[in-house]
């Protein structure tokens, strides 16, 4: 490592975000101070994590602090912590580049939605802002930090304009500081090195941080009757009281959890949330809950307003941390709640855990599963009593995660389907759940139907659903990728079968079949001109006024999934589908009529083509020869106003 500075330069979305972060986020300047105190906890957590099995790394000092130095002459704000610090490539690897993945994509959809000033802010919170935050109130950031275990120290450096600078230096211990040159104050701007503002802004933001928060503070002290001096009659000349430092603790360090539920304001509800959940948005619900019985815990669980960018990312942090008796034991901690409840944030504290136990064994410790089964309970459940205007907020961020326990829990399979929502062909773009839909079921109607597909007004006017609509009968319009998966392993919904609008056998048997045998020879002729995409003609059981769709066999691929699985780059062999012909349609009987006068007519092989491109475009879908589609059709409306 060579002493002198080396610059380097921001990763392109690094300085797009410290952009974003300085432009949206001006007017609350005061998260910076809540942002880089929670980094320094982290850090503290990192290193108590790391001495549960190598307690020799605390190097005798295992008395945690974090140090807030104003200084109101230099205009400077100084934060020290006695955490893990940071080796020289860490810091190249933590600050100055990002690497969750779909970064660059989410950067890009804040910076359109920058026009709209009230989104930015809530957007960013959801990727949180962290050390950059500190840009905020700094012109210049300096980072000195010694990693534990280290012998030396690393300086980075930036002013935030798209380079920073590193270089060896030495720190007395292990841990790091941060050293921020405050920016001009404008004329009604807080002074952040004034005591008071400080105390404020750790009382509010920062109240519950497990270590002590603390400030040297200057005080008028009366100076001892012993050492004052005094004239003959004994009375002081001279001064009376001194200035004298100490070092005071600003917030309570009271863990939230281990509170009496009562005394929790909501303010320090969001608080302590914000600073979990590195989220903007205060939580939509929270669970507060003791449990008591063979064994004992504690947890504190928080619903997000607001969907983190990551949710579907394969490097996404589930959000429970885990504590024993008030200590921190891990974050991130993956077995007190399955993936498809990935999304809420919080905290168990269980006193009673076998500390020995790695990471690994965890999920087989009794005690886990246990916890993990009844938070399971208290979160469906609340999802479950949510009042429905609130839950559909919750849906519209997490239904599609809720939707993949469907198919991955299975003995929780019912439960979470009556938490599952879907706009309907008569919901007039509400959200239904399956047991309105049930309530709501037209005489006569046993099964539960539904169509699924990405394009909401596509399916809602498809032709498929022609007949179910003439009976009156209601279809869910399932629009996500994962519906295709949860009608897969929901085959049946409190006793009632769901049925593809678009597959198999109907049953509504009010179809007036002509007699089949008019039509063999003509759907015959039709199959062999379309043999190599269609593997049966079939009268249709679905259409009304469309001459033609495309359907499947009960347990043949949705054209939906097909499409699914080519986006997501598998193979896939192709599913031949049946092309349904509407038999009541005169257009068919004039088809016929042709046929069977001349079955080597030319326009013969044309029409059983343009059949089927109508059958495609019904459904949303792109034909094979578009050119060729669009010149027959123009000749066909051309002879039809002659
Ligand atoms: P986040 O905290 O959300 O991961 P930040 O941008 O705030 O994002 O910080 C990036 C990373 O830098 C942290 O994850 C951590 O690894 C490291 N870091 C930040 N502050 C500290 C600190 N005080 N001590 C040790 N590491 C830190």
């Amino acid at each position: 490592m060579s002493a002198k500075p080396e610059t380097f330069q921001f990763q392109t979305e690094v300085q797009q975000l410290l952009n974003l972060i300085i432009n949206s986020l001006y007017s609350n300047p005061d998260i910076f101070l809540r942002e880089l105190i929670s980094n320094a906890s982290d850090a503290i957590d990192k290193l108590q994590f790391k001495a549960q099995t190598d307690p020799d790394i605390l190097g005798g000092d295992g008395e945690f602090k974090i140090k807030l130095k104003p200084d109101g002459i230099a205009q400077t704000f100084e934060i020290s912590d006695n955490g893990i610090g940071m080796t020289r490539d860490e810091i190249i690897e933590n600050i100055g580049t990002i690497a969750k993945s779909g970064t660059a994509a989410f950067l890009e959809a804040i910076e359109a939605a920058q026009s709209s000033e009230v989104l930015a802010p809530e957007l960013i919170g959801q990727f949180g802002v962290g050390f950059y935050s500190a840009f905020i109130v700094a012109k210049k950031v300096t980072l000195i930090t010694r990693a534990a275990g280290e012998e030396t120290a690393t300086k980075w450096e930036s002013h935030g304009d798209g380079s920073y600078s590193l270089e060896e230096t030495t720190r007395d211990s292990r841990g790091t500081t941060i050293i921020l040159d405050l920016k001009q104050k404008e004329k009604e701007g807080k002074d952040f090195t004034e005591e008071w503002v400080v105390r404020d802004i750790v009382k509010r933001h920062s109240d519950f941080v497990a270590y002590p928060i603390v400030m040297d503070v200057e005080r008028d002290e009366p100076i001892p009757e012993a050492e004052q001096i005094k004239d003959k009659e004994g009375k002081p000349i001279g001064e009376t009281t001194r200035k004298v430092v100490r070092e005071e603790t600003l917030n309570s360090m009271k863990a939230i959890w281990t509170r009496p539920k009562d005394e929790v304001t909501d303010e320090e509800h969001e608080e302590f949330y914000k600073h979990l959940a590195h989220d903007w948005n205060p939580p939509l619900e929270r669970l507060h809950m003791k449990f008591e019985g063979t064994t004992e815990y504690q947890t504190l669980l928080y619903i997000p307003a607001k969907a983190p960018f990551d949710l579907f990312h394969a490097d996404r942090k589930h959000g429970i941390q885990l504590y024993c008796k008030r200590v921190f034991i891990m974050d991130d901690c993956k077995d007190l709640l399955p993936e498809y409840l990935r999304f809420v944030k919080g905290v168990v504290d269980a006193a009673d855990l076998n500390l020995n136990v790695s990471r690994e064994i965890l999920q087989q410790d009794r005690l886990v599963m246990n916890i993990r089964k009844n938070l399971i309970k208290k979160v469906l459940d609340l999802l479950a009593k949510m009042e429905e205007d609130t839950y559909i907020k919750f849906h519209e961020e997490f239904g599609a995660v809720i939707k993949e326990g469907i198919y991955t829990d299975h003995g929780r399979k019912e439960k979470l389907a009556a938490l599952a929502r879907y706009k309907s062909t008569k919901s007039d773009d509400k959200w239904v759940s399956l047991d309105t839909y049930i309530k709501n079921m037209a005489e006569g109607q046993e099964d539960i139907y539904y169509i699924t597909g990405d394009n909401l007004a596509a399916l809602a006017g498809s032709p498929h659903l022609e007949r179910l609509k003439a009976k009156d009968y209601e279809v869910l319009l399932m629009t996500d990728p994962v519906d295709e998966w949860v009608v897969q392993a929901l085959t049946e919904y409190d006793g009632k079968k769901l049925k593809s609008a678009e597959k198999g056998d109907l049953k509504l048997d009010d179809t007036e079949q002509k007699d089949p045998e008019t039509f063999n020879a003509l759907f015959g002729f039709i199959k062999g001109k379309l043999e190599e995409k269609i593997k049966e003609v079939k009268p249709s059981v679905r259409l009304k006024d469309s001459v033609a769709c495309l359907s499947g066999d009960d347990y043949d691929m949705s054209a939906y999934m097909e499409k699914i699985l080519k986006s997501s780059g598998q193979e896939v062999p192709k599913t031949k589908r049946i092309l349904e012909l509407n038999t009541d349609h005169p257009l068919l009987d004039k088809i016929n009529t042709l046929f069977e006068k001349d079955r080597d007519n030319p326009a013969l092989g044309d029409y059983s083509q343009l059949l089927y491109d109508i059958a495609v475009v019904g459904e949303g879908g792109k034909v094979d020869n578009p050119g060729a589609f669009s010149k027959m059709v123009g000749d066909l409306m051309s002879k039809a106003i002659e």
